[in-house]
């Protein structure tokens, strides 16, 4: 087997009401894939960068200009998706498995293969070399950027970053600096903590963020399993249009929920609901912050009541 070190770039929509919202809601469109091979030892084998030209994000997203450099006339260079994930499959060839620093780009790639009707379930079993990383190297920051990384194990930044090209090259010197014998087999350990989505649904035209519960559409989650409605527990809630609990199949156990809203225009909003499977850690966590919803609660109630107190005096 081989590994395929996989970095890309990706384009983002002018606004949020100009993302594309079917059959995916599209948050980045690949404009750039960078790949390493190696054998299963870490020794270079190949590599390759394909420039893609984007079907929906044509004009490039200002914030992602400014951090990649590409132009949306460099995007016309591109080739199309299909053809450049045909040139790009064949060269993975059948056995090997990806590792990416973060989670995001496998993410985008599945959305990217959904867009166009392909497999999206390709290349899913992959390696987060971040969780290795942070095990091995960095293990107090909650989030590490590649570069963070490259600085710290004293790899020379002599290329530009946010060149998928470049990125993957630097993610193959951070495998050949760690520990990565050992990472491998403790993986499954690092990563258990780890949530997957088990389902997105993307719900669109909900009429209030605030009161997207109201929709039964929102609210009414079906199992990954079984497409039973799940019994849900008491929402929480965050700041941003998130909200979050634990609901139950009765015949496939607790799932974590989790819900995002977003502006689309006025008085229209689309909500995201991804479902996980709820380990222990999951479940003590939603335990914890419930109590701490409660508690709140209970003493802005208090602090009501006090200050109808002070009125009637
Ligand atoms: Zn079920």
């Amino acid at each position: 087997m081989n590994y395929i070190i996989l970095d890309m770039e990706w384009n983002q929509a002018q606004g949020r009401t100009k993302m594309v919202q079917s059959p995916v809601l599209l948050r980045g469109e690949i404009i750039q894939i960078g790949a390493v091979k190696t054998d299963e030892k870490f020794n270079f084998i190949d590599k390759i960068k394909i420039s893609v030209c984007p079907k929906y994000y044509k004009v490039m997203n200002r914030h992602v200009e400014k951090i990649t450099g590409i132009t949306s006339t460099q995007l016309t260079f591109g080739e199309r998706f299909p053809q450049a994930f045909k040139r790009f499959s064949a060269w993975c060839g059948e056995d090997f498995r990806f590792i990416t620093w973060g989670f995001d780009d496998i993410g985008i790639l599945s959305d990217n293969l959904e867009l166009y009707g392909l497999d999206h379930t390709w290349g899913r079993d992959y390696i987060n070399l971040q969780l290795i990383y942070k095990a091995q190297v960095d293990g107090e920051r909650l989030q590490c950027s590649l570069s963070d990384a490259v600085e710290r194990l004293g790899i020379p930044m002599d290329a530009q970053a946010h060149d998928a090209m470049n990125d993957a090259w630097f993610t193959y010197e951070v495998c050949t600096k760690l520990d990565m014998e050992r990472g491998l087999a403790a993986y499954g350990e690092l990563s258990a903590g780890v949530r997957v989505a088990l389902r997105r649904d993307v719900i669109k035209n909900v009429a209030e963020c605030r009161k997207m519960l109201d929709d039964a559409r929102v609210r009414e989650a079906v199992c990954p399993s079984c497409e039973n409605i799940l019994k849900p527990r008491e929402w929480l809630y965050y700041g941003g249009g998130k909200k979050t609990t634990i609901a139950a199949c009765p015949e496939h156990g607790d799932f974590l929920i989790r819900l995002t809203c977003c502006k689309m225009t006025e008085d229209n909003w689309t909500v995201s609901r991804t479902i996980f499977t709820a380990d222990d850690e999951a479940l003590a966590s939603y335990e914890k912050k419930l109590e701490k919803q409660k508690n709140a609660k209970k003493r802005h109630q208090e602090k009501e009541s006090t200050d109808d107190n002070n009125c009637s005096v």
